[in-house]
C-alpha cells in the first residue's frame, strides 16, 4: 500500500447507480452527471471528518476512486482504460441539505475534510468487477459493484477527457450506490474497495 494520493483536480459523477438516483428522487442521467471537488477536501485513513456548523445533514457516499496514470485528451474508452494507474476508497461527503438548498453543490461537496481517500491499489483489478461496502460504526450501510454502475469506468474517463485534460494523479470518483445516510459526532465511517483499498474516518464537530 502507497501513501494517499494528493490529486490536482477530483472530477466526481453523479447518479451513476440506478437505486442511489431513485433514492434521491431523482432520474439517472443520459450522460455522465459531473462535478469538482477541491482538492484541500482531501484527507488521509484516520483523518476526522469535521462535521461542518452550517449544515445539519452530513453524509456518507462510498465511491470507487480511479486514479489516472497518463493525460488524457479526448481518450477513446480503450485509451481510457490503459490509462488506469489504480483503484482508491474514496468518501464523498455530502451536506445534503446545502446540496438542495445551493443549487450549485460546490459549498455541499467542498468543506474541508469531505473527501476521505484510501491508499492506492497496487496494480490494477478488474475494473468490471470492484465492490465498494460503506460501514457506519461496523454496520455495513452501502454495497454496490462497477458491474451496476450506470456508465463504466473506462467510458467515464474517455467522457470526462472530452471536456477537460485528465492528468496523472488526478482522482475520479465514481458515484455512489444507494443507502446514503447521516453522519454524526463520534461515529466512525469506512469505505473499502474489497481487497484493494480501504479508508476509515472518526466524525468530529467543526473544530
Ligand atoms: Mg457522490
Amino acid at each position: 500500500m502507497s501513501k494517499t494520493v494528493l490529486p490536482g483536480k477530483i472530477v466526481c459523477v453523479g447518479r451513476n447507480y440506478v437505486e442511489h438516483a431513485k433514492e434521491l428522487g431523482n432520474e439517472v442521467p443520459k450522460s455522465p452527471l459531473i462535478f469538482l471537488k477541491p482538492p484541500s477536501a482531501v484527507i488521509a485513513d484516520g483523518d476526522p471528518i469535521r462535521l461542518p456548523s452550517a449544515s445539519q445533514q452530513v453524509e456518507f457516499e462510498g465511491e470507487i476512486g480511479v486514479v489516472v496514470g497518463k493525460r488524457l485528451s479526448r481518450a477513446s474508452e480503450a485509451e481510457a482504460r490503459s490509462a488506469v494507474r489504480g483503484i482508491v476508497a474514496v468518501n464523498d461527503v455530502t451536506a445534503r441539505d446545502l446540496q438542495k438548498t445551493d443549487g450549485q453543490w460546490t459549498r455541499a461537496k467542498g468543506f474541508d475534510s469531505f473527501c476521505p481517500i484510501g491508499p492506492e491499489s497496487n496494480g490494477i483489478p478488474d475494473l468490471g468487477n470492484l465492490t465498494v461496502v460503506t460501514r457506519v460504526n461496523g454496520e455495513e450501510r452501502q454495497r454496490g459493484s462497477s458491474a451496476q454502475m450506470v456508465f463504466s469506468i473506462p467510458m467515464l474517463l474517455s467522457y470526462i477527457s472530452n471536456i477537460m485534460t485528465l492528468e496523472p494523479g488526478d482522482l475520479i470518483a465514481t458515484g455512489t450506490p444507494s443507502g446514503v445516510g447521516r453522519l454524526a459526532p463520534g461515529d466512525v465511517v469506512e469505505v473499502e474497495i474489497a481487497g484493494v483499498s480501504r479508508v476509515s474516518n472518526p466524525v468530529a464537530e467543526s473544530s
